[in-house]
């Protein structure tokens, strides 16, 4: 099966997709740039990605992949980047592990006042306390 043609999202030609998300042109681009980024983080030790960026012409997301990808530990440097909501650094995801553990103690905290909640209306819910709020609608009125 020949590959689909698409419209390269970086130049907009196009090209038969072959499972790269970008032209054969912009993919070697891609990775001349990807190139430059370790070099210059060989070079500069302990740069920040805001810095690669301006340096290299690099863009952030591809950066973060690099770091997921550990294409940095493999030439033996150390590359994180921060952790979205504490700055902690971090090579994978968008949260540290921290912040992550707090929003699932989070999530499960509101779930199960959530379910707390339901059981007390169920269970507010059969008594009969209607007549005496008849007094409340007849004022709004
Ligand atoms: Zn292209
Ligand atoms: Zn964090």
């Amino acid at each position: 099966m020949a590959g689909k043609i698409k419209n390269c999202p970086n130049c907009g030609k196009l090209y038969a997709e072959i499972g790269r998300k970008m032209c054969p042109d912009c993919y070697d681009k891609e990775l001349e740039k990807e190139g430059d980024v370790i070099a210059y983080v060989r070079e500069h030790k302990g740069a920040k990605i805001p810095e690669i960026v301006k340096e290299t012409g690099a863009n952030e997301t591809m950066i973060k992949r690099l770091i997921r990808e550990g294409r940095f530990e493999q030439v033996g440097i150390k590359m994180t980047y921060p952790c979205e909501k504490c700055g902690e650094p971090i090579i994978t995801g968008k949260l540290c592990q921290n912040c992550q553990e707090k929003i699932r103690n989070d999530l499960q905290a509101t779930q199960s006042k959530a379910v707390a909640a339901k059981q007390m209306a169920k269970a507010a819910a059969p008594k009969p306390q209607s007549k005496g709020k008849g007094m409340y609608s007849l004022k709004n009125r």
